[in-house]
């Protein structure tokens, strides 16, 4: 099912969001949020999400981009955590997702003889075998000139042979975005540039959030029977606490490494990797507290001078910063050991505590795990976890948010009580409320994709696009890439691909508007597209023939389409300012001249 998030669909989100009561409002719009509308909606719960940026401008549109079981879980012997993440690798890879998600090669690089070829093999058989089965081909192993012959790119004397093994990969905004209009095709009403600015309560419990629409500049106030925040590092509170650890990633082109898989080896406290990714390649990522303001992580110049020399470490032709295409910076929402949490709401009101905490300064031993948590009642919060198990945690959230809603408070539950199993909580006379449904709801894009992959072929012929083209949108919009065509048989001149953008077609960047939710120009070119991270110049070339297409379709005005463009230009120069510092604190300080608007 899709739907199209079209400004008109978030008018009439608003004005629902004004008018109706819902079961349910979410508040984040990343993917633990879009996850979590997703998993209520389908439940048959009335849903609205607010985020006040755009959907994925968090850590979720910042990550590694892997669906991974994570190796380096395995080795922490976090055996539960892998084999969770590994089910849920298979069934995006085979049924909720199989046009985002594609299985990527990788070389594991041995260093040491004799022990470690056993202990990697052994760690790397068990992974194989923990979930989701042939999901993604087997691990090999690989004498050194095997693994040189597939990385020419890597010293000789920097491995003595090597193991190849998969994993998996997506572009973390897209997938996001599908997200949301699954959402939205399942009832949800949904409006990004929509900021939470408090909690209503009503005969102690809370009752819904304050808002404001920061389009229009209207307040709201949004009633429902239950809260759920999934604000990511933003989260704070009596309930959860987050420790934000910001992660860094380079971007270069795929010309400048010669191998055939990617890289992952391992660096003093973490790992590092180089991970394909169209023309370019990826590479991170640092793990560092980030004390300040969670809307705007920064990279600094030595992130960057840390990453490159991790890398060039392993290379026959090192990497300069004149490689370097792109940059981003995200925070992992990590969840912070101390004397909040834990305390007052995690594992409280019956609410699962998936995750546990630990001290430590260090955030690269912090848990990966999620912990949900009802501080008081009308009210669940989520903090932790990782992209991969999003639907885990989207049910954990909606079922604490269930039991609550079916403990006789919410405005539709209350009649009925819990059901037993299969059944997350009681609706009264509507019936129980299901439990999760979402490892039977494909996101869209995904019904019809794999049909559609096997012509790819005749469609570019009857398009008149080169095959590798239809290819490349097949893997960004699965089976919604007929809408597309479509587009650009009736305006052919949406075929061309944007000037200074790489491959990317007008087409892709009016259908972000039509469809996909975007309502400014930084959407377009960070999210909906990646030419902010895949381009030398951050996007500034494309940013003026991407307004222009953007214009129409969202009604600017010449001096709306200038502000937008003025503030994209802005955007990057803070960006830029802050990656020529030499800590944190200057990045931070060099960014926060530009702020996203309305984050407090
Ligand atoms: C560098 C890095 C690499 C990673 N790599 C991987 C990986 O390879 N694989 C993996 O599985 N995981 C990875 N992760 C983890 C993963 O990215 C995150 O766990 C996940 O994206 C978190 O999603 P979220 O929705 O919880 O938070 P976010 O994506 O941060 O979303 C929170 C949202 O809440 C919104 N918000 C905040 N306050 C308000 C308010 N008052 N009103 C309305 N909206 C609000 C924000 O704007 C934001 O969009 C990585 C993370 C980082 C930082």
């Amino acid at each position: 099912m899709t739907a199209a998030l079209s400004p008109e669909h978030r008018a009439a989100s608003v004005a629902r969001m004004a008018g109706e009561r819902f079961d349910i409002v979410v508040v984040g719009g990343g993917v633990t949020g879009t996850g979590a509308a997703l998993d209520a909606a389908t439940r048959g719960l009335r849903v609205a999400l607010v985020e006040v940026t755009d959907y994925a401008a968090g850590a979720s549109s910042k990550s590694s981009k892997l669906i991974h079981g994570g190796l380096r879980y395995l080795e922490m012997l976090d055996f539960g955590l892998v084999r969770e993440a590994l089910t849920e690798r298979a069934l995006l890879l085979t049924r909720l997702a199989p046009h985002l998600v594609r299985p990527v090669p990788f070389l594991w690089p041995l260093t040491h003889r004799v022990w470690e070829r056993p202990y990697v093999g052994a760690g790397l058989l068990l992974y194989d075998t923990m979930g989701g089965r042939r999901a993604v081909p087997r691990a090999r192993h690989l004498s050194r000139t095997g693994a040189l012959r597939l990385a020419p790119a890597l010293r000789p004397d920097a491995l003595v042979g090597g193991v190849q093994f998969y994993d998996a990969q997506e572009d973390d905004a897209r997938m996001v975005a599908c997200l949301a209009r699954t959402a939205a095709a399942h009832g949800t009403a949904m409006a990004t540039n929509v900021r939470m600015d408090g909690l209503l309560t009503r005969s102690g419990r809370v009752s819904g959030i304050r808002a404001s629409d920061l389009l229009t500049g209207t307040d709201l106030e949004i009633g429902a029977g239950h809260v759920v925040l999934a604000t990511g590092a933003w989260t704070g509170g009596p309930g959860i606490r987050v420790r934000p650890s910001k992660g860094v990633h380079i971007v270069v082109p795929r010309d400048r490494i010669a191998m055939e898989a990617g890289l992952l080896t391992r660096t003093e406290k973490s790992v590092l990797f180089v991970i394909p990714w169209g023309e370019h390649w990826l590479i991170g990522d640092t793990d560092t507290e980030w004390p300040y303001d969670p809307a705007l992580p920064a990279a600094s110049r030595s992130d960057i001078d840390y990453l490159l020399a991790k890398v060039n470490h392993m290379l026959r032709e090192p990497l300069t910063a004149d490689d370097i295409e792109g940059v981003f910076a995200g925070l992992r929402p990590l969840v912070a050991a101390g004397p909040d949490a834990g305390q007052h709401g995690v594992g409280q009101h019956g609410v699962s505590q998936h995750g546990a905490s630990q001290h430590g300064a260090d955030t690269t031993k912090l848990s990966r795990e999620h912990s949900v948590g009802s501080p008081v009642p009308g009210l669940s919060v989520i903090a932790g976890g990782k992209y991969t198990t999003y639907r885990v945690m989207a049910r954990d959230l909606i079922d604490a948010a269930v039991r609550d809603l079916a403990a006789g408070r919410g405005p539709t539950a209350g009649r009925g009580h819990a059901g037993g199993r299969g059944h997350a909580g009681g609706r009264g006379q509507g019936g129980a409320i299901p439990a999760s449904r979402t490892d039977r709801v494909p996101l869209a894009g995904a019904d019809g994709f794999a049909a559609l992959w096997a012509s790819r072929e005749q469609i570019a012929d009857s398009a008149g696009l080169p095959t590798t083209q239809i290819e490349r949108l097949l893997g960004r919009y699965g089976s919604d890439v007929s809408d597309l065509l479509e587009l650009i048989a009736s305006r052919p001149a949406l075929r061309e691909p944007i000037p200074g953008s790489g491959p990317y077609l007008g087409a892709e960047i009016v259908y972000a508007c039509t469809h996909e939710g975007a309502v400014r120009l930084d959407d377009v070119l960070s999210r909906r597209t990646r030419i902010t991270i895949e381009t030398r110049d951050r996007g500034a070339a494309a940013a003026p023939h991407a307004a222009a297409l953007m214009a129409p379709e969202l009604g600017w005005d010449a001096a709306r389409t200038a502000a937008e463009l003025g503030r994209y230009r802005e955007l990057i120069a803070a960006d830029l300012a802050a990656e020529a510092m030499p800590d944190d604190l200057g990045a931070y300080q060099a960014k926060a001249g530009v702020k996203q608007p309305g984050l407090a």
